[in-house]
């Protein structure tokens, strides 16, 4: 089993594959987008391909492929088929905003991809553009059918914002009712990559849960899998589940088992932190797998205790999270 210094398991790799992206988030990029990654700065799919397999030898059981939006990479069909045959990849999913995704579904499915976690904030198409700057809700609400109909276990993101999307929260819960859905609410993290300093989180898990109690008081909490990021809950009868994302507050970090790579192929360990490793660069200075894997040890090795201790003496606030992938 592959673990930090801290004794908690890594088994979960995000690999965001691009920084770009089809809407234009406000919590998650300038509306004039970002200073884009050239092509010779992002990891080509063979380089991502050899880190995939290495990490899954090493113990990583699972893979995310996030962004940016995944699939405005072109050919990102293909390299999904790559990584769904490394040997010891026990699970293989996305994360997409669903803009193209509707079409590629079965062919998702075919390549043994399960889960899909789909970006919604908001159920109606005036808050969609006010949230993503594009006018795209009704091809994200058709991915979300199809996603329904081939059977794919479907997790929907919402990130809650104070003066955006509260009047949501109630409508995406009601959506569990006859959806076999879990919706997840996000807490706001501050990488909107415009140097926006938070004064502090409107809406924490705390508020969102009370929000969520006070129209259903037969709430009932679930039993959390153990490196679960969200407070899971169901309101009986209904056929989907609600989860609570403290993904600022951070309550989750004493357990956490996942790793991420940026487009340009720069290892975090933490998503707060400043990124502790350049794998690409040692890629292409011919580095051989055994010393990839050393360097790679010594970073798990100086794992972060906790959020809060990744992000001291650094600024993320302009950092956009299209470069963490979530
Ligand atoms: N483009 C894809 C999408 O939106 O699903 C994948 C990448 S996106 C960066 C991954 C996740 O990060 C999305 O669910 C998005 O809502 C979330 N996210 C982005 N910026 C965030 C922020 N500032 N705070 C909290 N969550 C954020
Ligand atoms: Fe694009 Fe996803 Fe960021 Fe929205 S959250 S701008 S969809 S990368």
């Amino acid at each position: 089993m592959l673990t930090d210094n801290h004794g908690r398991k890594i088994s979960y790799l995000r690999l965001a594959v691009t920084d770009r992206c089809n809407l234009r988030c406000f919590y998650c990029m300038p509306e004039d987008g970002l200073d884009w990654l050239s092509r010779e700065e992002l990891m080509t799919y063979e380089e991502m391909l050899r880190i995939c397999e290495l990490v899954v030898k090493m113990g990583v059981e699972k893979i995310r492929i996030t962004g940016g939006e995944p699939f405005v990479r072109k050919d990102m069909m293909l390299f999904l088929e790559a990584l769904s045959k490394i040997d010891g990849l026990n699970e293989l999913t996305i994360t997409t905003n669903g803009v193209l995704t509707a079409p590629l579904v079965p062919e998702l499915k075919r390549l043994g991809i399960k889960s899909v976690n789909l970006s919604l904030d908001t159920l109606d198409a005036n808050r969609f553009f006010a949230i993503t700057y594009r006018d795209e809700f009704g091809k994200v609400m058709q991915t979300l059918d199809e996603l329904l109909k081939h059977d794919m276990m479907v997790k929907i993101n919402a990130v809650v914002m104070d003066g955006k999307n509260i009047q949501d929260i109630i409508p995406l819960v009601q959506l569990t009712k006859d959806l076999p859905v879990s919706v997840r609410f996000i807490e706001e993290m501050p990488f909107n990559g415009e140097g926006h300093v938070y004064s502090g989180l409107k809406w924490d898990y705390h508020r969102i849960l009370h929000e969520i109690r006070e129209h259903f008081p037969s709430i009932q909490k679930l039993d959390d899998e153990p490196a679960s990021t969200s407070y899971n809950y169901r309101i009986p009868g209904h056929r989907g589940d609600v989860g609570v994302i403290a993904a600022y507050s951070r309550t989750f970090c004493g357990t956490c088992n996942r790793i991420r790579i940026t487009p340009d192929g720069v290892l975090k360990t933490c998503l707060y932190d400043n990124g502790v490793l350049n794998i690409r660069d040692l890629v292409r200075s011919g580095v051989s797998d055994g010393d990839l894997q050393i360097k790679l040890l010594g970073a798990f090795a100086n794992r972060s205790r906790d959020g809060r201790e990744a992000e001291q003496n650094r600024d993320p606030a302009h950092e956009s999270m299209a470069t963490i992938g979530g």
